[in-house]
């Protein structure tokens, strides 16, 4: 049986060109990858749907679930192609973008998104190439939008445009969207992520697609979906702090700010909550990262993030493996520091007036006291043990489902080791497993104090009412079956 890993953050791989090969792929989850990232704003359903297969084969040989995450690529803005392939802006300069499909020049280019020309106003901004280029608008006509340059630049072919200033009656999920969801479901991805998400309703609007196979994460990396978060996050199961298209459609020396209410927000209501690009962004070239680097990372990881993510660090860069042991090396610094627990709690987060909380919090403090080596929660649905994990408990939780799919969507959660296991019939069965499977995975010992926590009767979704608090005896334990 695979030994937990003794870290609580969850560590996020994107997995590319540099890192689809099954070698690599074990290699990184050797390494500390807990969550696999299928981008879909790269590569084919077909080379994608190969990658799952080997993360699946890979689940198969090590006999513990895994975890993807598929990632759709959202309505990217983009403008249109240039006859040389590229041109120069001049700042003070006016330039045009209009509905004309022909190949643009240094005066103006297609951009095709008729939304926009309804949604833009006067005086409003348009970054274009990651914000490299600024223009801003000065007339908004239905088919043509005359703006002046106000940051030059080269300029070339497909170029992404961010639209800061506005919410645009875009659909939340595009044509390939809905095809690569259809994918990603039939696949039996865990996690789908929903990329420029703008309004409470686009998220609404994915989970009726979706229909509670994959948990629901909303990337916010607009202006307008940090201003509507606490409605955002009520509808989704979980949230990114997107730092790359937040950082162009925000002032960028906002975004910190932004990440610490996103994570606080998120954890407060026991939402996830990864943080994601540019972590270790110099490792695409490097053996080692700048310490900046990795301080970003470890200020992550104490402001209680449920994950930290690499992009092009794992998915194209020459160092993926070394970029995922490096933050696993941080991580484990960073939780050994007495100090951490605290940094953890400084956001004060009190139990809601529900059982599954008041049982959360009891069972954490009395791990805590007892110096108990593990907290074994049973649910079928996973949402006890989310309650589990938002009270960030020093102990480590162990997650016993009777749900392969439950397990496995749990793998990106802070602090959880989610098991499957038969369902249990009894309360005696109920303590012998939780003592069997923290045996098992190496948490506890004999002589050691486990707490338990589930509802009884069994198998009602929302019932958690038991708290118990179960000691592994040394001669009971020569009893315990082995598997
Ligand atoms: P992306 O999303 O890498 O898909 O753009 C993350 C971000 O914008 O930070
Ligand atoms: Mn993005």
């Amino acid at each position: 049986m695979f030994k937990p890993r003794r870290r609580k953050v969850r560590i996020l791989a994107t997995l590319g060109p540099a890192s689809r090969s099954p070698e690599m792929i074990r290699a990184l989850f050797e390494a500390g990858a807990d969550v696999f990232r299928i981008n879909m704003s790269h590569g084919t359903q077909e080379g994608h749907a190969e990658v799952i297969s080997r993360i699946r084969d890979l689940e198969g040989q090590l006999g513990r679930p895994t975890t993807i995450l598929v990632d759709l690529q959202g309505p990217k803005l983009r403008v249109g192609t240039f006859a040389d392939g590229t041109i120069e802006l001049t700042g003070g300069q006016t330039f045009v973008l209009d509905l004309d499909p022909a190949p643009g020049d240094a005066t103006r280019v297609h951009l095709p998104h008729r939304e926009l020309f309804a949604a833009l106003a006067p005086g409003q901004r348009l970054l274009l190439d990651d914000g490299k280029i600024r223009l801003e608008t000065l007339e908004v006509h239905p088919n043509r939008i005359v703006t002046r340059v106000m940051v030059g630049g080269r300029l070339s072919n497909n170029k992404g445009v961010n639209v800061p200033d506005a919410v645009i009656p875009l659909a939340a999920l595009t044509e390939k969207d809905r095809s690569d969801l259809a994918f990603a479901l039939e696949k039996g991805a865990d996690w789908i992520a929903l990329s420029f998400v703008q309004r409470p309703e686009d998220v609404a609007e994915a989970r009726k697609l979706i229909q509670g196979r994959a948990g629901v994460l909303a990337k916010i990396e607009k202006p307008a979906a940090v201003q509507r978060l606490d409605e955002i996050l009520d509808l989704a199961d979980a949230v990114m702090v997107a730092r790359g298209d937040l950082g162009v459609e925000a002032p960028i020396a906002e975004v910190p700010r932004l990440q610490k209410q996103i994570v606080a927000s998120a954890r407060a209501k026991g939402k996830t909550v990864v943080v994601a690009t540019q972590m270790l962004e110099s490792m695409i070239q490097s053996p080692t990262p700048t310490r900046a680097e990795v301080s970003d990372v470890a200020n992550a990881i104490y402001d209680g993030a449920d994950a930290i993510m690499l992009s092009a660090e794992s998915a194209a860069g020459a160092y993926p493996l070394e970029a995922v042991s490096m933050m696993d090396e941080i991580a484990t610094q960073v939780e050994q520091d007495v100090t951490y627990q605290a940094r953890v709690h400084f956001s004060e987060i009190q139990p809601e007036a529900t059982t599954a909380d008041a049982i959360s919090a009891a069972a954490s403090q009395i791990a805590l006291s007892l110096s108990a080596k593990a907290i074994c929660c049973f649910t079928t649905s996973g949402s006890t043990a989310l309650r589990a994990a938002r009270e960030r408990p020093i102990t480590p939780i162990l997650v016993l489902t009777p749900k392969l799919e439950t397990a496995r969507k749990l793998g990106l959660v802070w602090g959880l080791h989610a098991i499957r296991t038969r369902d249990v019939a009894n309360f005696e069965e109920m303590v012998g497993k939780s003592k069997r499977m923290a045996l098992r995975s190496q948490l506890a010992d004999g002589g050691d104090q486990i707490i338990l926590m589930a509802g009884y009767p069994f198998g009602t979704p929302g019932s958690t009412n038991v708290l118990h608090i179960a000691r592994l005896q040394g001669d009971e334990l020569k009893k315990l079956p082995r598997r």
